[in-house]
């Protein structure tokens, strides 16, 4: 699998555009891993849309984003929220939407409305999307059967598939590629199923990713993940291989990071340096 290529005569437009909607007070790491992650990968612009403190979180340790403020409803976003990405969201905007935006804390119908909105949204404007974390548990909860034209990476962790095929964790652990596969056929989408040995799924189709270690085994690995799939999407790669070359990135930037750190002692923060490293070795 090639990295996108980097023709010399481009500029930040050649790259493309993420818009990572991500982040609540509960999580603004969250919000900030996601969008550097998908910076570091390569893409031309990241533009965070998030609720106000999120904002002012991210904006003091990230100066390359561009912030999208969004109205805000106790810890995360409001319904009106949609209105104000509705218009952001065009043909060509690569979307990531779920990290850290807080749905089980506070299981809020409005949140749940919400999302079904923006979920219609991105089908209808065709937008490829990255679906992680509170996303696909909200996703798991809607009423609506909604199949998104394989032009979404959805990247959920044991304990979300589980939810998103309403059975348990035991059931997915005992046939990962399987249950990937059964979720990808459901939603239209390609499933990237974490954990050790991460498997991707785009309908019978399937590939076991070979890195990564313990180390990425700590709250807001998953985050980092989520911005690189994000950022090789705006750089036009295919949904299936951004997901496939994603996962591979990830867990060699947990292995390099984890011979500074240790497997015991790398950050999800130390990741997105080492994502850079990994590219750079790529090439
Ligand atoms: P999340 O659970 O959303 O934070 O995502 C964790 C990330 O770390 C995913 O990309 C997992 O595949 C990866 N990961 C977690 N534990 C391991 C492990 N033991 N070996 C390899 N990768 C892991
Ligand atoms: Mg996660």
């Amino acid at each position: 699998m090639h990295l996108p290529c980097r023709p010399a005569d481009s500029n930040k437009s050649t790259f493309g555009s993420v818009l990572n909607i991500a982040g609540s007070v509960h999580f603004r790491g969250a919000a900030y891993l996601s969008t550097v992650s998908a910076l570091r990968v390569g893409a031309g612009y990241a533009t965070l849309a998030a609720i106000p403190p999120v904002i002012d979180a991210v904006a003091a340790k990230l100066s390359e984003a561009i912030f999208l403020p969004l109205p805000q409803d106790g810890a995360t976003i409001s319904r009106d929220a949609v209105f104000t990405l509705s218009s952001q969201i065009k043909s060509g905007t690569i979307c990531s939407f779920g990290c850290g935006i807080s749905a089980l804390q506070n299981a809020s119908v409005n949140l749940s409305e919400t999302t079904d909105e923006l979920l219609n949204i991105f089908i209808q404007k065709r937008t490829p999307l990255v679906l992680d974390a509170d996303g696909l548990n909200l996703l798991a909860k809607s009423p609506i059967s909604f199949r998104f034209g394989n032009r979404c990476v959805m990247t959920p962790h044991p304990m979300e598939l589980a939810r998103l095929l309403h059975t348990d964790v035991e059931q997915i652990q005992k046939n990962r590629l399987d249950a990937a596969r059964e979720a990808s056929k459901k939603y239209e989408a390609i499933v990237l199923l974490k954990g050790h040995r991460t498997v991707i799924a785009l309908g019978e189709h399937g590939e076991i990713n070979e890195t990564g270690n313990s180390a990425l085994a700590k709250a807001g690995s998953g985050d980092c993940l989520t911005g690189v799939i994000a950022g090789l999407l705006a750089q036009k790669m295919e949904p299936f291989d951004a997901a496939v070359l994603g996962a591979h990135i990830h867990g060699l930037a947990g292995e390099m990071a984890s011979k500074d750190f240790s497997e015991y002692g790398v950050l999800a923060s130390d990741l997105p340096s080492y994502i850079a490293r990994i590219i750079r070795d790529l090439k």
